[in-house]
């Protein structure tokens, strides 16, 4: 899941996108208007918080440019205490949440995973299952055979990605941009080395196997009855 910050200050911008990293999602930061435009409007993102007031393009027209373009991802609006009227005229602008500064970054994340979960996806459930693996959206847990699997944010990412396209062999370049959102640079082995231990974790000991390599392609989760 990416999601793109708009914020001008550098700290909370810093802090935002620190915090949304660790909790397991691709993140860009934008730090003014006119950067978070171009951004919102050339990238795919499941996701943005936008900032009011920002240098430049405001966030208002931030958020008229992202809905004029047809997109339609969910926008978190982030405003300040002492402007009520902000969050009005932004969910009238087609803002779907809004969150007042300060605020608690569990709150953040709590409003962020609610509307992920609504996003344009409405019929979308919280949970990926694959034979017996079962990965919860909301709780961020997984669980093979009833049995509770704790796997680290990236792994999280990983078998997410995995999870929702299953069948598909699912290049090293596309994992890498959507998971570590780096381009892929083939002298890197962070992939397979994270593939090893997600399998480790979610494959052995368990039947039947649901990652698999394609050699020269990539990976796969599938469940074969003869793997
Ligand atoms: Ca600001």
């Amino acid at each position: 899941m990416k999601i793109l910050v708009v914020e001008d200050e550098p700290k909370t911008g810093n802090y935002l996108k620190q915090g949304l990293l660790e909790a397991g999602f691709v993140v860009d930061l934008a730090r003014d208007g006119e950067d978070g435009m171009h951004c919102a409007l050339t990238e795919a993102y499941d996701l943005v918080i936008l900032d009011v007031m920002l240098p430049g393009i405001d966030g208002w027209s931030v958020l008229r440019g992202i809905r004029k373009s047809g997109k339609d991802m969910p926008v978190l609006f982030l405003t300040a205490r002492d402007h009520v009227d902000d969050r009005v005229r932004g969910l009238e602008l087609g803002a779907d949440d809004y969150l007042v500064k300060p605020f608690a970054f569990s709150e953040l994340l709590a409003r962020v995973r609610s509307l992920l979960r609504r996003g344009g996806k409405a019929t979308e459930s919280e949970f990926l299952r694959a034979a017996d693996l079962e990965l919860d959206l909301m709780r961020r847990r997984v669980n093979r055979s009833g049995k509770r699997i704790d796997l680290t944010a990236k792994e999280f990412a990983l078998l997410e990605l995995l999870l929702r396209r299953q069948g598909e062999v699912l290049p090293r370049s596309l994992i890498a941009s959507q998971v570590w959102d780096m381009n892929f640079d083939s002298d890197t082995n962070v992939i397979e080395v994270a593939i090893r231990r997600l399998r480790a974790k979610m494959d052995d000991g368990f039947e039947p196997k649901l990652i698999r390599t394609v050699r020269g392609m990539g990976y796969v989760l599938e469940v074969t009855a003869c793997a």
